[in-house]
């Protein structure tokens, strides 16, 4: 079974256990929601909603509330959808010839220059960096500004960083990325690759799933 589009998680999945894709294909099995992913997504409902204008911030958010407001003035859009081609050229979210797809929890389009946000909940990890690059190559494929800038917002510890990409530098990302995920897309085994990760693995033998490990 080969992969053929990605999104950021399922490199992320990849690189840590190929064998997670494999058996997801076949997995009846309810996915289980832990409770920080479940308070990620909760996040993410709530700050969409503001930036809507469909709802308020509870007190806990008090502290980005200006900076929220700020963004809904400007008209930033939450929850975009955008996928590409392997030639980068944008494509339908359900386009079977895409080859990458992602959500942006938050985009702001200006002339020349655009700003993308990701919310985060837990802490800062370095791939954090890799994912900002994607996300602003991907972007600049469907919106050719001369400069990109991407935040990761981490909302509990209230810290922000970000990366600034020009137009200049896209070539070199593209190629970057296609290197990377070109190992992924080839792999027709998916084999497994026990970690300590296994335990909380819902395919693990732990968990009544079908890998050995
Ligand atoms: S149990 Fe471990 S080796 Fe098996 S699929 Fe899950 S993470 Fe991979």
């Amino acid at each position: 079974m080969k992969l053929t589009n990605w999104s950021y998680s399922r490199y992320g999945t990849w690189k840590k256990c190929p064998a997670i894709l494999r058996f997801d294909q076949t997995s009846t099995k309810p996915r289980e929601v832990h409770p920080a992913a479940e308070r990620g997504t909760n996040v993410h409902k709530i700050v969409e909603d503001y930036l809507l204008a469909q709802g308020d911030l509870p007190d806990e958010f008090v502290y980005y509330r200006s900076f929220l407001d700020g963004l809904r003035e400007q008209g930033a859009i939450p929850e975009q959808q955008l996928a590409i081609d392997k030639n980068w050229n944008q494509v339908e979210w359900d386009d079977p010839n895409r080859w990458w797809r992602g959500i942006l929890d938050a985009s702001l389009l200006l002339p020349d220059f655009a700003v993308i946000y990701d919310w985060k909940t837990g802490g800062e990890y370095a791939d954090h960096r890799e994912q900002r690059e994607i996300y602003a190559a991907a972007y600049h494929a469907c919106h050719p500004v001369k400069t990109v800038q991407v935040f990761h917002v981490y909302f509990d510890k209230k810290q922000i960083t970000h990366g600034t990409f020009f137009d200049h530098e896209m070539k070199d990302l593209r190629g970057r990325w296609e290197g990377r995920i070109a190992p992924m897309l080839a792999d027709d085994q998916l084999v497994a690759n026990p970690g300590y990760y296994c335990r909380t693995c819902r395919h693990s033998r732990w968990n009544n799933g079908p890998c050995k490990f």
